[in-house]
């Protein structure tokens, strides 16, 4: 009777060939991984218990053995239990792996789950939490954070992504949710964008803040600014008169521009970023001398307050989904 032919052995890169390694470890594509014991049961209480069994003596189990070590065959893929034995080592002998990729998250997060791994769960929701990655890639943070049943970091990446437009482009990972967690997404979306519609069609918010035009004298052109008078004209949409006289027609034109922004961006970062293009705009005028002068000064009061008032509006919608 022929044998069936067994899977090529592959020996795992450094660190995890070592010659005095005291247990194999073997991935589901046939990768074997010589570590220490010690290593993986210090940092996880899964391997403790595991390397803790009695070891029956030398031929008495049906143990595999290999060089005198015992193999464990585990069902993660090498890729993800490289990555995995990485963050159980000491920082000196493996870096920690990127993840930068986070197409690679979840299937380390499965077996950081499995294995009791705290570390890599705080590591992995670190990487979720990175600014940089939220604001560059909110929608696919929220499609992992929420497929590993991450609250806060589902609700974070879902704030994030209102400074997107409420009908997403098609992403990567679109299939690590389901219909419903889209449909609660947009459903919250649009909640937001109703929400801060108030705050744009009713401006006491401003007149409160400011209390007078003194107060805000740059959005008026019958103010003096160094002897010199605004020559931009006045806004004429009366939506936004604050205090039922007419401001410069700059301003009106940025609360028409950012209102219909936030009709589809409801999020601080739309107020901000309309802010900055106007300022550059008006810095830049050669029609009057007096707006270039402090334009920078008053809408950047200006746009911290209303981005300020759209978080405020925003925080009082909530994500409805269950975890
Ligand atoms: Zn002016």
């Amino acid at each position: 009777m022929e044998l069936p032919t067994l899977p090529t052995q592959i020996c795992a890169l450094v660190p995890f060939d070592h010659a005095k390694a005291d247990v194999i470890l073997r991935s589901a594509d046939g990768v074997e991984f010589r570590v220490f014991r010690l290593f993986l049961s210090l940092a996880s209480p899964f391997f403790e218990t595991l390397f803790d069994l009695p070891q029956a003596p030398d031929g008495a189990s049906d143990q595999e053995m290999k060089d005198g070590l015992a193999v464990i065959a585990v069902p993660e893929d090498s890729k993800t239990l490289d990555m995995f034995l990485r963050f159980c080592y000491p920082s000196t002998l493996a870096e920690d792996p990127s993840l930068d990729n986070l197409t690679e998250v979840l299937s380390v997060l499965a077996a950081a789950k499995k294995y009791s791994l705290d570390l890599i769960e705080r590591k992995v929701c670190q990487a979720l939490a990175n600014p940089k990655v939220l604001e560059t890639a909110p929608l696919r943070s929220f499609a992992i954070a929420r497929n590993a049943r991450l609250k806060h970091e589902t609700i974070t990446a879902a704030r994030y992504n209102l400074r997107q437009p409420l009908i997403p482009a098609l992403f990567a990972e679109i299939n690590l949710i389901t219909a419903s967690d889209l449909l609660a997404l947009l459903t919250y979306h649009k909640k937001c964008i109703i929400s801060v519609q108030n705050l744009m069609k009713n401006l006491k918010w401003m007149t409160d803040h400011y209390r007078t035009t003194n107060g805000c004298s740059w959005l008026f052109s019958n103010s003096s600014y160094n002897g010199n008078y605004c020559r931009c004209g006045q806004g004429t949409d009366k939506s936004f008169f604050p205090w039922g006289s007419a401001p410069v027609i700059w301003w009106t034109t940025y609360m028409q521009e950012v209102c219909e922004l936030l009709q589809d961006s409801p999020s601080g970062n739309t107020v901000r970023t309309a802010a900055d293009r106007t300022i550059q705009k008006i810095r830049s005028s050669t029609n009057c001398v007096v707006c270039p002068g402090r334009v920078k000064e008053g809408m950047t009061e200006f746009s911290k307050l209303l981005a300020l008032k759209v978080e405020e509006a925003v925080a009082l919608i909530e994500l409805e989904m269950d975890f």
